[in-house]
């Protein structure tokens, strides 16, 4: 049978809040019988961004990654709320019953993602549960899929074999998954979240004025063995992505035909790094 899954592309996520308010203005207020109790018009909607910043100085970029009920296939909460509060559908969405789930608080600390938001006027524990009532009555896709201008979130109802076969083809994470709950929430880039880079600027001199130095060839090496390659810009920039965290010591070689070589070590631990000035000269060693 298909289930479905939400794959989100960090890289192309704008921090917009589109589809933090898609949810809202689809869940605050309203009654979906089976599916929700009206949503809190307070709080932490059901649908939220994280922010991560990397780097220093010219070389920052920002990622946003949006943040939802994974529709775990392994669910920690179905467990907690198997008197049925929680249900995990044939389809894949895992669903908090808004009548068997009240008062039942304890859900929201079962849920390892946060993914959980705590309704006190009604007391109950709600999560973005899929627009399931959109989808059952016809609908392509949940609303944070339709609002979103860059078409960073697409939802795809899928085989399980079809959807590993995207997930390798297209190096798909998911968040956590050493917690074992098998997410159906997919990410693209995250590594612009999770992982660090080393970037620098190469300049050099030419009729004596310093000047960014485009088309230099860096070499990214460790244990003097060349992990990876990159051609410096127009502005004489290079970066090295996808670096995990803390794995340790790189250097980085920089040569150009006309401005000789030079090197400079740099160590990836709990965030990016992003070298000094790279000055190139006829007499680097
Ligand atoms: S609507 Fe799209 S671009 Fe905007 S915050 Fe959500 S995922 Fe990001
Ligand atoms: S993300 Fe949390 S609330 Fe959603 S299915 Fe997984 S354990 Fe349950």
């Amino acid at each position: 049978m298909n289930k479905w899954n939400l794959i989100i592309d960090v890289a192309g996520c704008e921090n917009c809040n589109n589809c933090v308010l898609a949810a809202k203005d689809e869940l605050v207020g309203n009654d979906f019988p089976g599916y929700s109790a009206p949503h809190a018009t307070q709080g932490r909607g059901v649908i939220h961004i994280e922010r991560t910043v990397r780097g220093a100085a010219h070389m920052v970029d920002a990622a946003y990654v949006p943040k939802m009920c994974n529709h775990c296939d392994d669910a920690p909460c179905v467990k907690a709320g198997a008197d049925g509060a929680v249900k995990k559908r044939d389809d894949g969405i895992v669903i908090i019953d808004p009548i068997k789930a009240q008062g039942r608080r304890d859900l929201v600390d079962a849920c390892p993602y946060g993914a959980i938001v705590w309704n006190e006027p009604l007391q109950l524990p709600q999560s973005w549960f899929f627009d399931a009532h959109l989808l059952d009555t016809g609908a392509a896709a949940p609303r944070c899929v339709g609002v979103c201008p860059t078409q960073a979130m697409e939802a795809v109802k899928l085989s399980d074999d079809a959807m590993a076969q995207r997930v390798k083809a297209e190096g798909l994470r998911t968040l956590a998954p050493e917690i074992g709950t098998k997410p159906r929430v997919y990410y693209k880039n995250l590594h612009r979240s999770d992982h660090c880079f080393i970037a620098g600027s190469v300049t050099a001199t030419v009729d004596g004025r310093v000047e960014c130095l485009d088309g230099a060839e860096v070499a990214l090496l460790r244990a003097g063995a060349k992990v990876a390659g990159a051609v410096t810009d127009a502005f004489g920039d290079f970066k090295f992505d996808a670096l995990p965290r803390h794995s340790g010591s790189y250097l980085v070689r920089i040569s150009h035909p006309d401005h000789g070589v030079t090197t400079r070590s740099a160590s990836i631990e709990a965030s990016s790094v992003v070298l000094d000035d790279l000055p190139l000269s006829a007499t680097s060693a």
